[in-house]
């Protein structure tokens, strides 16, 4: 059998160039951010995980009473694995059926004077409404936390997403777009908030040159394989060995170490980062310009949607392009076939929480909320790679399969 070999990465990350990897420059990436974001300041931290880990202990020290932290069901693991380390009891929201967001109705039955924290979450770079989890907030006194760590640069009403709710956090891991290899951003409105999670952060986080030297090294190497020549070794072999052995967990990145580790994030990786925010604008708006054309033709295909932005008058990042399909044997059938034939599929996350094994005890008495439509989104969820490497011959082939297949299937 003829292996095709994977020159395109699941997401539209930005490709580093030798020029940004100078010992020398500018290592202020947390003004650079701030200006480039147009909000009052970010704070950085080692991971988007670790900057929730900031983000939940500040709330605790301002609201010790209150330990629940409301978040869907279909997220990042890594969000399960912060409120537990955190001491807090995660609660899991279903998802509405008509879109990628929290369903309105099961979050007001979950707020009470329990509730901490909400977390909104805008995946795939899709722009959750934040309005109506700030306004369960209100009602019971709780925060909300923007989770956009996978939507560096999208912006709602003309501002950037993060800055609706009380706090926001994005990620600068690989694959999200801008990257130190691993990174978190923090933002909030409010300057006393601002203020506290710097307080969080001096009084919890510290430099640790093993961690720097390993994310150094990590970034650098990323810098040097994240190319078509390359990627096949780096991310293809890896993919069909995990698909080969059925591990659909590991093929879709959601096999996370136990442990998350906090320190701060290193001058070099800063200078990186704010060499190559300067060509993030036009990455952006040439990602746009691709997935608003490929979702045209996507849209073309009888019985699969193409998710879009939830909240009115937003302007989401697309890093993939995400899909829902008729069902979950028709996905299946899709990713079984496909997944491994170098045409940018993927899944965004495998599983809603309480169905990963090695997650759901992190959720304690959560695995019995009830979860049972953002379990169908994730069974029929898909995502297409938005990257510049994916031509233009592939996506109509892939189309082409997405569409026998979406017909054929039950
Ligand atoms: C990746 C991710 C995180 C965690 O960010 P890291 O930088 O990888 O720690 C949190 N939430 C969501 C939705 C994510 O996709």
């Amino acid at each position: 059998m003829q292996v095709a070999r994977i020159k395109v990465p699941p997401t539209a990350g930005l490709r580093l160039l030798a020029s940004d990897l100078l010992p020398w420059g500018d290592a202020n990436l947390e003004d650079a951010l701030a200006q480039w974001l147009k909000v009052p300041a970010t704070q950085l931290e080692c991971s988007g995980t670790s900057a929730l880990v900031v983000a939940l202990r500040t709330l605790q020290k301002l609201a010790p009473a209150r330990n629940e932290v409301i978040v869907p069901a279909y997220t990042c693991p890594l969000v399960a694995m912060a409120i537990s380390q955190c001491g807090l009891q995660a609660r899991l929201c279903d998802l509405s059926p008509q879109a990628l967001d929290m369903d309105e109705q099961m979050l007001r039955s979950l707020c009470s004077e329990k509730t901490l924290a909400i977390v909104p979450t805008h995946l795939g770079g899709r722009v959750a409404d934040v309005r109506v989890a700030q306004h369960f907030a209100r009602m019971v006194g709780a925060y909300v936390i923007e989770d956009a760590a996978q939507a560096l640069g999208a912006r709602v009403n003309g501002e950037s997403v993060g800055m609706q709710g009380d706090i926001g956090l994005f990620s600068l891991a690989v694959g999200k777009g801008l990257t130190t290899f691993e990174g978190g951003v923090l933002v909030a409105r409010d300057p006393q908030l601002r203020s506290r999670l710097r307080v969080t952060h001096s009084r919890t986080v510290g430099f640790s040159l093993g961690w720097e030297l390993l994310r150094s090294a990590e970034l650098a190497g990323y810098a040097a394989v994240y190319r078509p020549a390359t990627l096949d070794w780096a991310y293809g072999a890896p993919l069909r060995k995990n698909l080969a052995a059925d591990d659909w967990i590991t093929a879709a990145g959601d096999d996370f170490d136990a442990f998350i580790p906090q320190h701060t994030l290193g001058a070099w990786r800063r200078r990186v980062g704010v060499r190559a925010l300067k060509r993030l604008t036009s990455h952006l708006a040439q990602a746009q310009a691709r997935a608003e054309n490929r979702i045209q033709t996507l849209a073309q295909i009888s019985g699969v949607e193409i998710v879009r932005d939830v909240a009115p008058n937003a302007q989401g990042t697309w890093p993939v392009i995400l899909l829902r399909m008729p069902s979950r044997v028709s996905r299946d059938a899709l990713m079984r076939a496909y997944w491994s034939s170098g045409l940018g599929l993927s899944l965004p996350f495998v599983n809603i929480l309480p169905d990963y094994v090695r997650y759901a005890p992190l959720l304690g008495r959560a695995v019995l909320d009830s979860v049972m439509i953002a379990r169908d989104w994730a069974q029929r969820l898909v995502a297409i790679s938005n990257s510049e490497w994916l031509t233009d011959v592939q996506f109509e082939r892939l189309c082409s399969h997405i569409a026998e297949t979406a017909t054929h299937a039950p």
